[in-house]
């Protein structure tokens, strides 16, 4: 089975701000791809968990499938914010394991696009307390506070439940892991990217990494990931594998355009 081409990613990278406005309110056109494709590989018996994959997939299953708190009488905006906490903590579960650098290249894509997907839920209901958490551009065109759109949200989470249990029946005891190649992809981004660490709980540090060459902080850097390790090309001509940035910190900021 192909995995998708060098021009299909082309087109998830590098698509146009006019087909953004008609795609919805959630940058899911990594998620389309990456489901279908993961569809695919299950359909072909061509892809079977590694133990970590399993444990990751699993992790993420039991968030996509928690039931809402039973709250007799509580009022509307109780149960809003509880249907949003709920996405929530399947995006944070989500780039958790994203950001192990235990998963196999086929399920970090797989985990980076569901975390784009739920974007967001980043800053919803509860945003990070820390001033020098991460933050995200959460959604094309909207400004910061603005509510997640909460039924978009839900109306991802029956295919992912499918297909994550398809996933996890995969590593069944006696089984043998298979992973399916993936293909590597290629971004250009202007602006900064930022390294988080947290010395302690609830302390967060930030600094936006520079070109060791140039000390360039702005781009436009080209990114090149295998989804294993991200490199990060520099306008100077340097490339840097050293830049200490999660997963997370490279894919959740790029554009759609
Ligand atoms: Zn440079």
């Amino acid at each position: 089975m192909a995995g998708p081409s060098d021009v299909e990613y082309a087109f998830v990278l590098n698509v146009s701000e006019k087909v953004i406005a008609l795609s919805g309110p959630l940058l899911t056109r990594a998620l389309t791809l990456e489901s279908g494709r993961a569809r695919q590989l299950l359909a072909a018996g061509e892809w079977r968990l590694t133990p970590a994959d399993a444990e990751a997939a699993a992790a993420v299953l039991a968030r996509l499938t928690a039931p809402l708190p039973a709250r007799r009488g509580a009022a509307a905006r109780t149960r809003a914010t509880d249907r949003d906490r709920r996405l929530q903590r399947i995006l944070r579960t989500t780039v958790h394991h994203l950001d192990a650098d235990a998963v196999s290249p086929p399920a970090t894509a797989l985990l980076a696009a569901v975390a784009r997907a739920l974007l967001p839920w980043h800053d919803a209901p509860n945003p990070p307390t820390a001033s020098a958490a991460p933050r995200y551009a959460t959604t094309p065109g909207t400004a910061e506070g603005v509510a997640p759109p909460t039924q978009a949200g839900e109306a991802l989470l029956p295919d992912l439940i499918a297909l994550f249990t398809a996933l996890t029946a995969t590593s069944a005891p006696g089984t043998v892991p298979l992973t399916p190649p993936v293909e590597p992809w290629q971004a250009r981004y202007v602006g900064g990217f930022r390294r988080h660490t947290r010395p302690a709980p609830g302390v967060w540090t930030a600094e936006t990494i520079g070109c060791p060459r140039c000390g360039g902080k702005d781009g436009p850097w080209t990114v090149t990931c295998d989804w294993r390790q991200a490199t990060l090309g520099c306008r100077c001509g340097m490339v840097s594998r050293e830049h200490g940035l999660s997963l997370s910190e490279i894919w959740l900021v790029l554009p759609e355009a």
